[in-house]
């Protein structure tokens, strides 16, 4: 027997066509997957003995995206704050990296940000960090969708010594995790400043072979540009496009700093950005050009980046970002509307991924990653356009109910996957092991 529910919120949001809001449906949910979308009585009528939940003060759409995060990391956050990129990472995140960062660690860290993740309508992660498996088991154990990024460096970390291991251990995970329903796999090169000519070649021919993406931090800080021209005589997105990493491949995390010919040649190849307004504007990087890579027809995902530097793992916080950045930079108020930031965060992300056939926007024969928001509370009245009511009102808070792949993972924002108050110990008892190191170096 197939398991078989209905869901009828107040309003559906199905993200694709852009604007639409549905009021008065339901969707028919069937073994994970979107089996309808019709009115709440031809739902009544057609699935008589399933379950029908009602939702009345909800909005329901896609889960968010996060296109780019280093979940483990929410273990570091608020350690080293309001400090430039290359002194924040030299001389405090990798030190205490190198320190702490182990299989428990990742598996810790990884679930405390699922935890915060998941809490505020977050369904899936477009991971970059460093023991796979950890993260993985993790995104199992939450059941969140979890594209695992395998990091790439040419420096040794506890991890990997070079290169040449850091390649091997993505390959023993790609094929380690392959087929598993909920994960994914990516080839993360970390940056242009941090991966030799020859290693990015690499990866370009490994990417075909298993054709998977390649998600790389590119053109965040001006910093990062300019020693490009000094080392390489030309800039990031230049040599990546030299080097053959420039396609519908690449998944360019941050894109800050970029001219207007780099924009076209990203359209031009189908790349994605992934823009993590937050953390960009917190290391001071820049305001990512999101609304010229848009109208230039660059596919555009939303991400948080790392509890690290945002220090908030908060999708909704990103989307309206998203949506009002872009109006001071064009100097436009039509640039990005609500409709269109909350696709970037849903739809925008899954086609980064490359699992825009899967999820992203609610259409029948996709898996059902789904959030209802609670529209009724002081903030979010009253309600004339539920789209803009969620990208400018409405806060994290009012996400009630989580679904992932058809399986109810929190309800009335209880968690039914994780057990919450145990990974909050653990969050504890690494806080004091990191400030015992601290205090000891
Ligand atoms: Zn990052």
């Amino acid at each position: 027997m197939p398991h078989t529910f209905c869901l009828h919120p107040r309003w559906i949001i199905p993200i694709e066509p852009l604007g639409l809001v549905l009021e008065n449906h339901a969707i028919a949910i069937e073994d994970g997957a979107i089996k309808a979308i019709l009115t709440q009585q031809q739902a009544r009528e057609r699935f008589p003995h399933v379950e029908h939940q009602v939702l009345h003060k909800h909005a329901v759409l896609p889960g968010f995206v996060n296109a780019h995060g280093h979940s483990a990391m929410s273990l570091l956050r608020g350690i080293a704050d309001d400090l430039t990129l290359m002194d924040w990472l030299q001389n405090h995140i990798w030190p205490a990296e190198k320190r702490h960062v182990s299989d428990m660690f990742v598996f810790d860290g990884t679930q405390q940000a699922m935890v915060e993740m998941l809490l505020g309508g977050t369904t899936t992660i477009n991971d970059m960090y460093f023991h796979h498996e950890a993260v993985a088991r993790a995104g199992l154990s939450a059941t969140m969708r979890t594209v695992i990024g395998c990091s790439i460096l040419e420096f040794p970390t506890p991890f990997a010594a070079n290169a040449a291991e850091y390649i091997e251990k993505a390959l023993a995970a790609e094929s380690q995790f392959r087929g598993e329903a909920l994960l994914r796999f990516t080839l993360a090169p970390h940056a242009p400043y941090t991966v030799s000519d020859d290693t990015f070649k690499r990866v370009q021919i490994l990417a075909e072979q298993l054709d998977c993406k390649i998600h790389c931090h590119i053109h965040e800080t001006a910093f990062e540009v300019e020693e490009s021209l000094k080392q390489h005589g030309n800039r990031p997105l230049a040599r990546l496009n030299h080097l053959g990493l420039l396609s519908e491949r690449l998944i360019a995390a941050h894109g800050v700093h970029l001219l207007p010919e780099e924009i076209a040649s990203l359209a031009h190849a189908g790349a994605s950005v992934a823009h993590n307004p937050s953390s960009n504007l917190k290391l001071a990087s820049g305001i990512a050009p999101i609304h010229a890579l848009r109208q230039a027809g660059v596919n555009v995902g939303i991400g948080t980046d790392s509890a690290a530097s945002n220090n908030k793992l908060d999708m909704l916080a990103e989307t309206r970002l998203s949506a009002l950045l872009p109006k001071v930079q064009a100097q436009s108020a039509e640039a990005i509307p609500a409709a269109e930031a909350l696709r970037m965060a849903t739809l925008g992300g899954a086609k980064a991924i490359g699992l825009d056939h899967l999820i992203g926007s609610i259409e029948v024969g996709k898996r059902a990653d789904l959030i209802a928001i609670d529209l009724s509370n002081p903030e979010t009245q009253p309600c004339f356009h539920p789209i803009s009511q969620i990208v400018y009102a409405a806060d994290r808070q009012h996400v009630t109910d989580v679904w992932v792949d058809g399986e109810m993972v929190i309800q009335g924002r209880q968690f039914r996957t994780l057990d919450i108050h145990e990974i909050r110990l653990k969050t504890e008892w690494w806080y004091q092991k990191i400030m015992d190191a601290s205090s000891k170096a």
